[in-house]
């Protein structure tokens, strides 16, 4: 039996494994000793990884949809077929109607060909990916803050934190190494903090449990600012040498007295009181947040909220401190990197930056469209008003996992030809004129970067089933088709190479340097050779920090008499995304099987519904039947679903209101009603699945 090294392919903790491969098939994983993130361990999902490859249901060969039916046809018939689409819709409607949607679960190389596939071979700005929907306020909130838009600490940080402070994030579930090694920093005396809605596993275990209101994040840490700045608790000399417009910020928060973020948060004065104090006066704050701030309308907002309390305490650019968003996929982290965004290359590299886009149009000889591209919703909503025709979708399950899945479908339905790149027959994939067969992250060389900035090598163990494919070969077999030469790599390390010399952030960086057991956290350059495990220590890439006053904005729909729920989405430690992957294991699977409404047990008394009764949620959008789980982990008033199951699609019932900096989609609050089944009805499963007209074909 061989072991080869490589990284989960879940969450972005990132942590190490190795591939048990015997007689050519990966039968099953071992943590990586020593490993610096997960230091020779892994959660539940980490050991289920290899269920990922198993080869069972995995496509092999190209289908092309005919008469509503898929049939197998050979990799030249699909590419010539694609080439052929794409070429129409741009003779037809011209690059702002043809799109790529990437993938947060691929490679860096996949991601990097897929942008540039975008802008050098389609000739559009029009490139995006799932951090829409996770942690794009994340890169635009702390870029206008902090000047960059990632984890300004390492994971390591949480061992040298005097207080850690997690806000909407259910760290336990979705980033389970990290919420292991939160505990063990408690336990060794740290304090812990967990501002949330939900009574989470972690915000049961912690020191202090903030209670807040769905959605009143600003109100909460506006009101912690006041309080601090009323006790001349704020770091003045940070705030006076590394900070501007403190006196914006003074003033913004001047009126928001205790009593007043008491009333519109519901948490009361004396733990507001409690938590302002230990935050600033803890020698070493780290915070960690996740899609509880994000998720909102007010997204880009909540994430400056959080920058502009660490900035006033001064608890960044030091060990233990930091603004530390969690990012969710497993290189959604390197997707964003990769410049998988409309508005900026490689690096962060802004397009509207003439001479960036000089130097990629000089390096990819193609000139480059000098406006920002549509986002993942922009080009669903240009295909509902007819104004978008072609869309290749790379490993994502928008149908699964965007807003508002009744209007997902009817946008899909609306484009002229869509194409999807998968490992299965996903619920997305349904609905595509053409699928191709990708290889999973076990069958092909490449890197995946965590979500504090660590680049690692992931490997080819095993040879993908079939003729399946890496991204970035049948990009590149697509792009020659199309006449575009300037993707002709000859392997992964050849398109990290390339990547790395366009994208100064990286360029210290190469498949061989990366060889070592945990990788490099860029930047890495020639200033940063060995990489950078903290940023903004002496300065930030914008020279001082800027403090931007935010208020309060209520979620778009608020619950009312016909809706009196709020209904808002979580995860479950056991699945992961739209659970394409980890529904594949038998493990897990067992352990969770299928959607639950999560409902408190007041307000299930109310309704007359017990433990594990059917139950009808409408919103707006959408409805779906399911059963109900009594748990005090929701406040009375909220109810919370996970979104991993299809047949139990939460994301029909989600508004699509956008955050307007980020256009992040408010997943986080909705208002629904509730409808107890009788007691012998089971819930109705209906998935949601194209019609047989759909892309009808030949
Ligand atoms: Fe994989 Fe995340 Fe679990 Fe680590 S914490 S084993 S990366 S799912």
């Amino acid at each position: 039996m061989q072991v080869v090294p490589s990284v989960c392919t879940f969450c972005g903790v990132g942590c190490g494994l190795g591939l048990r491969v015997e007689g050519g098939r990966a039968i099953g994983v071992e943590p990586q000793a020593g490993h610096p993130v997960s230091q020779g361990q892994l959660c539940a999902k980490g050991w289920a990884s290899g269920f990922v490859v198993d080869p069972g249901d995995r496509l092999r060969k190209p289908l092309i949809k005919a008469h509503g039916r898929f049939r197998e046809a050979s990799w030249d018939e699909a590419l010539t077929l694609v080439a052929g689409e794409m070429r129409a819709a741009l003779e037809a409607a011209g690059p702002a109607a043809v799109g790529v949607i990437s993938c947060a679960h691929a490679t860096n190389e996949d991601n990097y060909a897929a942008q540039k596939f975008a802008r050098a071979v389609l000739g559009t700005a029009n490139i995006d990916h799932c951090a829409r929907i996770c942690h794009s306020p994340s890169v635009a909130g702390l870029s206008r803050t902090l000047g960059s838009g990632a984890m300004t600490n390492s994971i390591a940080d949480i061992d040298e934190a005097e207080l850690i402070l997690v806000i909407g994030a259910d760290v336990t579930e979705n980033h389970a190494m990290i919420g292991a090694r939160m505990l063990r920093a408690q336990a060794r005396g740290a304090r812990l903090v967990v501002v949330d809605p939900r009574r989470t596993r972690l915000a049961r275990l912690a020191d202090q449990h903030i209670q807040l209101r769905v959605g009143s994040n600003i109100a909460l840490l506006n009101g912690l600012l006041h309080i601090i700045f009323a006790n001349g608790w704020e770091d003045r000399e940070f705030l006076a040498y590394r900070c501007e417009n403190e006196q914006a910020l003074r003033e913004q928060v001047r009126e928001l007295t205790p009593a007043l973020t008491s009333r519109l948060t519901g948490v009361p004065v004396l733990a507001l009181i409690e938590l302002a104090r230990a935050y600033s006066q803890a020698r070493r704050a780290f915070i960690a947040y996740g899609m509880g701030i994000t998720q909102f309308q007010s997204g880009t907002g909540n994430v400056i909220a959080v920058a502009n309390l660490a900035l006033a305490c001064g608890q960044l650019g030091r060990p233990g401190t930091g603004v530390n968003p969690l990012r969710g996929q497993n290189n959604v982290q390197g997707a964003c990197d990769m410049g998988c965004l409309p508005d900026v290359y490689p690096g962060y590299q802004k397009v509207s930056d003439a001479a960036v886009r000089a130097r990629f149009a000089r390096a990819w000889g193609v000139a480059q469209p000098a406006a920002a591209g549509l986002t993942s919703l922009g080009m669903s909503e240009a295909a509902l008003r007819g104004e978008f025709r072609a869309l290749m979708v790379l490993g994502e399950e928008l149908v699964v996992t965007d807003p508002d899945q009744h209007k997902l479908a009817r946008a899909l339905q609306a484009l002229d030809f869509l194409v999807a790149v998968e490992l299965t027959l996903s619920e997305t994939a349904r609905y595509a004129d053409v699928v191709l067969p990708a290889a999973a992250f076990a069958e092909k060389d490449g890197t995946f970067s965590n979500c504090e900035r660590r680049v690692q090598r992931v490997r080819k163990a095993v040879e993908p089933p079939g003729e399946a494919r890496a991204d970035w070969q049948i990009l590149a077999a697509l792009a020659e088709r199309m006449g575009y030469s300037g993707m002709g790599w000859v392997d992964a390390a050849a398109v990290f190479a390339e990547m790395a010399a366009l994208t100064p952030c990286f360029s210290a960086m190469s498949h061989a340097r990366l060889e070592r057991p945990g990788g490099l956290q860029w930047p890495c350059d020639a200033a940063h050779p060995e990489g950078s495990p903290i940023l903004h220590m002496q300065s930030f890439p914008r020279g001082r920090a800027q403090l931007l006053p935010v208020s309060q904005v209520e979620p778009d729909e608020c619950p009312d008499a016909e809706y009196p729920f709020c209904f808002t989405t979580h995860r479950l430690h056991f699945h992961y995304g739209g659970g394409a992957m980890t529904r594949k294991s038998p493990l897990l699977e067992r352990e969770t099987p299928a959607g639950l409404l999560f409902i408190h047990p007041q307000d299930a008394a109310q309704l007359g519904l017990h433990e594990a009764q059917g139950v009808r949620v409408r919103s707006r959008r959408g409805v779906l039947e399911t059963r109900a789980h009594l748990t005090d982990d929701v406040p009375p008033g909220t109810v919370g679903m996970p979104y991993h199951f299809r047949e139990a699609p939460c994301n029909r019932l989600t508004n699509s209101a956008q955050d307007p900096i980020s256009h992040m989609p408010e997943l986080k609050a909705c208002a629904v009603a509730l409808e107890p089944l009788p007691a012998d009805q089971a819930p109705r499963i209906e998935l949601e699945r194209p019609p047989e007209d759909c892309h009808a074909g030949p």
